[in-house]
Formats: structure tokens, sequence, C-alpha cells
């Protein structure tokens, strides 16, 4: 049984001590599936920014000239007091979020990979040398730390999008300043006091709670050389223009309608299950949920039928309670929201086939629910095929071919992700060529990239160059400096002249 959430307030955690906000505000959030209090979260000023900034910037120089090897042993040690809490920060997760236990272990995981893999700093940081670029010149290049980042996350990831930022951030020489979502700080309180347990010197690791006026003083800080930000698409351009227009660097992760494409040569038995925990698995509130389904050819009966019938099997309820299959959404406004995207489909001419707006669950009548929709004969340009839902909602296209599907995907502003589910190669490879989306999936609905890969999609979902974890994320902490050596010999530098 899980201890039952709650703190009185989260505070700030600036150069190694907790400390209140220096905002009088704040906001109290409840338990999504039950509507109890699970505590409350510092609406945040810009002087908790300001302090949070100072604090790494005063750890940045003896943190950067620590070892590689010692930076990355705290790392060994934090994989394993994150591990021996791994239960505790699950539990946290389905709390104050809603998804199920089975989801808030598995995104906690993918957490603590992030941790293992920044780990293995010293062989990842490395930089290229040559000898003899020219007579008696040698080159090096080599990666060096740049100073203070600060990473930005979402509500809809708590344990894990964060990490996906720290580990390689520090271990790589960097201070950094974290901010969590406001909607679902707990989990990342939870981190904080276990970052604290592990004696990384004080200032390296930050974090500073709040909303928008945090994240525009984050964007604007003169000492910030760089932000990792995660969250919608509109907020993402905004964070990312903002850094910009003051020099530093920036990767902004935004929002997603991923589509999922259909062959009728696929494997049904196997195909249709994982579509449907794409579909509505954290209740749609995953930025690589598919969203939105393109029947190929023939493909269309079939799919409706058959995802009909085990949609009917979704149990939805408190994601703590065992065999329960989709939780609530994180909140009232965000149901409210998800309803009127519902409205509008009907609106304009869609048939909800499968309609989840007055669902009840038994014993939870203050939960934020939306049971499992479905929606067919949905054309492109309707507002629920072109607005990111992100809630358990799931839309059926049709086209005849690979390239009218394509082209559905190429005529949308968003591209993070995208699948198709076939048993041809040759479809599978035009596919993943073809597809705009920067993170694809054959046979895969929810084609996640791990630690050791990189992460982040395309067009409007992301702004920047360089994307989150694995090989980018060490060339965004690090700058490349190129030194090239000579040495002067007693003989002369005639010896050496070709
Ligand atoms: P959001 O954009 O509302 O918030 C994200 C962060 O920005 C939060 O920390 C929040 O405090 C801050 N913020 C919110 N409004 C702001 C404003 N006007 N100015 C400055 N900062 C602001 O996103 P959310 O609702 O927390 O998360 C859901 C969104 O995140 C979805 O669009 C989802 O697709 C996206 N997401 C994307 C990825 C990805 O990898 N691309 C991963 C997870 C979530």
């Amino acid at each position: 049984m899980s201890e039952k959430l709650f703190v009185e307030q989260v505070q700030n955690y600036i150069g190694g001590k907790f400390v209140p906000s220096q905002g009088s505000e704040y906001r109290q959030l409840n338990n999504p599936a039950t509507g109890e209090p699970v505590g409350s979260c510092p609406v945040g000023v810009a002087a908790d920014v300001d302090a949070a900034v100072a604090a790494a910037k005063e750890a940045y120089p003896s943190w950067s000239q620590t070892p590689v090897p010692v930076r990355a042993r705290y790392l060994f040690d934090l994989r394993n007091a994150l591990e021996a809490h791994f239960e505790e920060l699950a539990s946290i997760v389905t709390q104050e979020h809603g998804k199920t236990l089975a989801e808030s272990r598995g995104s906690t995981r993918r957490g603590i990979d992030m941790v293992e893999v920044a780990a293995g700093m010293p062989s990842l940081m490395m930089g290229n040398s040559l000898e003899q670029i020219a007579s008696g010149i040698d080159c090096v290049e080599q990666r060096q730390p740049m100073g203070v980042f600060a990473a930005i996350a979402p509500y809809n990831f708590p344990a894990m999008v964060p990490l996906w930022f720290l580990p390689f951030c520090i271990a790589s020489g960097n201070t950094i300043v974290v901010k969590p979502s406001e909607q679902t700080p707990f989990c990342q309180n939870r981190m904080i006091e276990i970052i604290d347990s592990i004696g990384l010197p004080p200032g390296v690791v930050n974090y500073v709670h709040g909303a928008k006026d945090v994240v525009t003083r984050i964007a604007e800080h003169p000492d910030v050389a760089g932000v990792s930000f995660v969250g919608s698409s509109a907020v993402a351009k905004k964070v990312y223009a903002k850094a910009g227009a003051t020099g530093k660097r920036c990767q902004a992760l935004g929002g997603a309608k991923n589509f999922i494409l259909v062959a009728d040569d696929c494997n049904w038995e196997k195909s249709v299950p994982n579509i449907i925990d794409s579909c509505y698995g954290c209740a749609g509130q995953r930025c690589l949920a598919g969203s939105t389904l393109i029947a190929i050819g023939d493909a269309y009966e079939p799919l409706v039928a058959k995802l009909k019938a085990q949609i009917a099997k979704i149990k939805v309820g408190n994601g703590l309670h065992e065999g329960v299959h989709m939780g609530p959404v994180i909140s009232a406004s965000h149901k409210a929201k998800i309803l009127s995207l519902i409205e509008l489909g009907i609106k304009e001419g869609a048939t909800l086939a499968i309609d989840g707006r007055d669902i009840e669950v038994d014993g939870h009548p203050n939960g934020h629910w939306v049971g499992p929709s479905l929606f067919t004969d949905v054309n492109p340009t309707m507002t629920i095929a072109q607005e990111e839902i992100f809630g358990p909602v799931m839309c059926i296209l049709r086209a005849k071919d690979l390239d009218e599907a394509l082209a559905i995907l190429d005529s949308h502003p968003l591209a993070n992700a995208a699948s198709l589910y076939t048993a041809n190669g040759g479809l599978a490879r035009e596919f993943v060529k073809r597809a705009p989306a920067a993170m694809v999936g054959i046979n895969v609905g929810v084609s996640a990239p791990m630690a050791f890969f990189t992460f982040g999609g395309s067009k409007g979902s992301f702004f920047g160059d360089l994307k989150a974890h694995g090989r980018d994320s060490i060339a965004f902490y690090t700058n490349n400096k190129t030194a090239i050596y000579r040495w002067f010999s007693e003989e002369g530098e005639a010896n050496y002249a070709r």
C-alpha cells in the first residue's frame, strides 16, 4: 500500500538548502483521481530565480574543475539512491498526476536510465584529436562545460522529464536550475531530498518552483548559458525566442499530434492492443501518444471494429488500484478543454462512435474523469484532427495509400512522432524515410528513444537543433574547443618543413 501523499508547501532548493519562495502566493493541488489535497506549490517570483542562478554561478568554477570521473561517481550514488526510492517515487507520480502505477513505474525507470547513461560521461565527453595536421603540428578538439543551465518541465512526466536534462548537464561539468511543473511538483520535491542526500557540492543542483514568471525570468537571465524546455508548442516557441534574444542556447520540445498509420496487412492481434495503449495510455497525456489514426486502403472497417471491441474493456479508475488501465486527466480545466474539443468534433460532423464524456468511477465522485472516446469519419481539416487534444480521444481518418496518408502528415504543423503498423518491409522503409516526424515507429505505438538515443521532434514540435539526451545532449551542454599545438625544436622549424 502506497503512503498517502501530502506536502504542506514545497520549498525551493538553493545553494544546498531548502528555502521558501520569496513570493507569498501558493496554489493548492489535489489528487486528480480523488480530489483530495496533496499539498501546495509556490506560484514563484523572479527573485527566486535570481537566487538560484546566483548559487549555481558560484558553484560552477569549482564543479567544472572537478575531475570528470569524480563527477560521474556522484551519478552512481544518485542512481542508487533513486533506485532505493523507486516505488515511493512512482507512487507519488500516480497520486499527483493520476496515471496508473505501472505507467508511473515505467517513466520513473526511464528517468533512472538517464542517470545511468550520464554516469558514462568520461567516455561520452571525449573529444577528437589528430597528430601531424601539418608538419610538427597536432590538433585537439575538447568539449568544455559552459556554466549555468536551466531545465523547465511539463506536468505529464514528473519523474522523467527533469532527468532528461539534469544528469547530463551536471556530469558534463555545468550547474543547473530545475523548474518542475507547478501542476506536478511533488515527485521532483522528493527527488530534491534524494539529491540532497548524496552530498553534491552546494549550488550544483538548484530547484525553483513556480510558473510563467519564473520561466520568463529564466529565459531572460543574463547568467544562464542555456535552457532545456519541454511543454506545449506555444510556450516552447516563446521560450526559444526569449532565450535566443539573450544569446542563450535553447532546446525547446513542444506539443504533438501524432499519427498512427495502419495498413490492412498488419498483425491485427498484436497491433490493436499496442495502438490502444499508445492512444489511451496515461489518459492520452503523452507527447508520444498516437491520437490520430489513418487507416490505409481496406484497413478502415476491420480497424474500427477491432478497436471498438477492445476499447470497451478499458477499466478507468484510481491509478493506485490493481486492474485499472487508465487514470483521470490532470485537472478540471483540462477536462473541460477536452470535452469542448469533443463537442467541436461532433459539431464539425465527425461520428462519436465511443463517448467517454459521462463516465463515472465508483467511489471517486471528485476525479477528473474522461472515458476513452473514439471519433470515426474524421477528415484532416477538422479541429479534432488539427489540435493537440492531450486526452483519451482517438480520431480515425482514411487514406487510399501511403502517399495520401503521408500528405496528411506533411500538411500538419506538428511532427513529434509517427508510427506505421504493417508486415510490408518496403512500405515500412518508405514510411521511415518520408515521415516528417523525427521519432518514428514500425509496429511500435510509442516510439520513445531511450536514454542513449536522442529524443525530440521536428517542425512545430521542436525549436532548436540539439535535442534531449543521447549524444545531442553532450553537444548541447558543452562547447567545442579546438586547440592547435606546435612545439619549436632546438634545431629550428626547417627540420619539420615539407
Ligand atoms: P505547458 O506549456 O503549459 O507548461 C510547460 C512549462 O512551461 C511548465 O513548467 C509551465 O510552468 C511553463 N509555462 C506555462 N505557461 C507558460 C507561459 N505562458 N510562459 C512561460 N512559461 C509557461 O505544458 P504542460 O501543459 O505542462 O504539458 C503538456 C504539453 O507538453 C503538451 O503540449 C505536450 O505535448 C508537451 N510535451 C512535450 C514533450 C516533448 O518531448 N515534445 C514531452 C512532454 C510534454
